[in-house]
């Protein structure tokens, strides 16, 4: 792939998530657009976790859409073809299983995804960490926090040695736990 075809691949990614995400709000006290986490875990990819993959890049921006809007992996693979289709798949919970269930899933899947997959799954616990030390998600108990907290730690310590800059960056945010 060459430089314009990445750019272009990943322009092409932040529009379509930011059209499916559009009537989406973040948990947060602000209730930023949806969109800004996409984007936040793009930024930290490429920035914090020197993760330069164009394909990676775009499944970050595109990885709630199934789990979160009416997207299908179909439609995925239509538009940006089957590997980011099936990374996304990959950071994508089963929605028709019980929540803790799913959280169990999480853990014991981590270690065998791909190395895409786990920068994602970096990226996002960072993410969601930073966003929960800004500002409590509407409706959460401190002990809901908490178990989110160690939780994503659980996943993480899963897939240790897959971007030691990105672990790190995760261990610094753990350590803000309330
Ligand atoms: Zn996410």
């Amino acid at each position: 792939m060459s430089g314009a075809e990445g750019t272009g691949l990943i322009i092409r990614a932040a529009q379509f998530s930011a059209w499916k995400h559009r009537h989406q709000r973040r948990k947060s006290q602000a209730a930023e657009p949806y969109i800004n986490h996409p984007l936040d875990l793009a930024h930290v990819l490429w920035f914090e976790g020197k993760v330069h993959d164009p394909t990676v890049i775009a499944a970050a921006l595109l990885h709630d859409t199934i789990e979160d809007t009416q997207t299908t992996f179909g439609e995925l693979q239509g538009e940006f073809g089957d590997t980011i289709a099936s990374l996304v798949m990959e950071v994508t919970d089963e929605p028709s299983v019980h929540w803790r269930l799913r959280k169990r899933l999480q853990i014991s899947r981590a270690k065998g995804s791909t190395w895409g997959a786990k920068q994602i799954k970096l990226a996002d616990k960072i993410c969601n960490l930073r966003d929960m030390v800004a500002s409590t998600p509407k409706g959460w108990s401190i002990d809901r926090v908490r178990n989110y907290f160690d939780w994503s730690k659980e996943v993480i310590d899963q897939i240790r040695g897959a971007n030691p800059l990105l672990e790190r960056k995760f261990d610094s945010i753990y350590l803000r736990r309330p």
